[in-house]
């Protein structure tokens, strides 16, 4: 799959790693008056009301009613234009402080990835992530001082222990485990009904990628794994992980599940994961399949189709 296929990847914007260390090109990008400013609120994103969504981009005027200790993150330029995350959570109601009601809404960015446009769903999704992690950040991990954003606040610096800060990014492995005509998969409880996905999990610390792939399917499903092969990655920002998407060939068949990760794990045949991508089948024992939006459907579609 080529890359700025999966949704949330391909924002594209030039995160200007040289400039955005001089503060003064900063101070100047948040004065220019094309600059881009995009409001967050609770971690909702700010969108054109209506049929055609799209990121409601706002002017510099935007920081007048920001907070004034909220930091407008610097997500990077496009065309020489300046692009900033802004949130506005202190205020009780923003879309009236904005004069927006009926133009513009604050909405999930899960609920509504779907119908941006690729570009503004990669933008968003680096929005919310950064947001939520400075959010989380106020304060020194090292030295539990209060911590202030740096160059753009693409990190946050300690004045008393001199940390630098920087935003994480968490791996998560993801894997479609075949063996012959049938792939492994499992569902989690609380999950719609006959909805099952490919496994995944966090990858630990001194863990390469196809251990972790290893570890979390033999845990969850007793499964013994041998060859992983990468396939794509999607950054996923609830709040900030990024997808490693995998396809692994087992090595074992025998299902053995840790309940406290997932509630059931299943083999299905090729067929079934072919019908059940064609078309949502309303017969009662039918296959779900997670949606196009989860890099979960793209690597069950590059088996079933291969
Ligand atoms: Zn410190």
């Amino acid at each position: 799959m080529s890359q700025g296929a999966h949704v949330f990847a391909g924002g594209g914007l030039d995160r200007e790693s040289e400039r955005r260390r001089d503060p003064a090109w900063v101070e100047a990008r948040l004065a220019d008056p094309t600059s881009r400013f995009l409001a967050l609120w609770h971690l909702q994103i700010l969108v054109r009301s209506g049929e055609a969504s799209g990121l409601a981009w706002a002017t510099s005027a935007l920081r007048e009613l920001a907070d004034r200790e909220a930091d407008a993150v610097l997500l990077g330029t496009n065309g020489g234009t300046a692009h900033f995350a802004l949130d506005l959570s202190p205020l009780a109601d923003p879309l009236a402080a904005l004069g927006l009601e009926g133009a513009a809404e604050f909405a999930d960015l899960r609920a509504i990835a779907p119908r941006l446009p690729a570009q503004e769903a990669g933008i968003a999704a680096q929005a919310r992530s950064l947001v939520d992690w400075h959010a989380r950040h106020r304060f020194c991990a090292a030295c539990g001082e209060r911590t202030e954003a740096r160059q753009g606040a693409t990190l946050r610096f300690c004045r008393d222990c001199k940390s630098e800060h920087f935003p994480r990014t968490d791996p998560v492995a993801i894997a479609l485990v075949t063996r012959g005509e049938r792939c492994l998969l499992g569902r989690q409880a609380g999950w719609p009904a006959r909805m099952f996905s490919s496994l995944a999990g966090f990858v630990e610390p001194g863990e390469t990628l196809e251990e972790a792939v290893r570890r979390e399917v033999m845990e969850e499903s007793g499964v013994r794994v041998g060859r992983v092969r990468y396939h794509s990655s999607q950054p996923w920002p609830f709040p900030s992980s990024l997808m490693l998407g995998c396809l692994a060939e087992a090595e074992s068949e025998e299902i053995r599940i840790d309940a406290g990760e997932i509630e059931e794990a299943r083999w299905f045949e090729r067929e079934t994961v072919r019908r059940a991508l064609a078309a949502p089948d309303p017969a009662r024992d039918a296959l779900l399949l997670p949606p196009p939006l989860a890099i979960a459907h793209h690597l069950v579609r590059a088996w079933a189709e291969s």
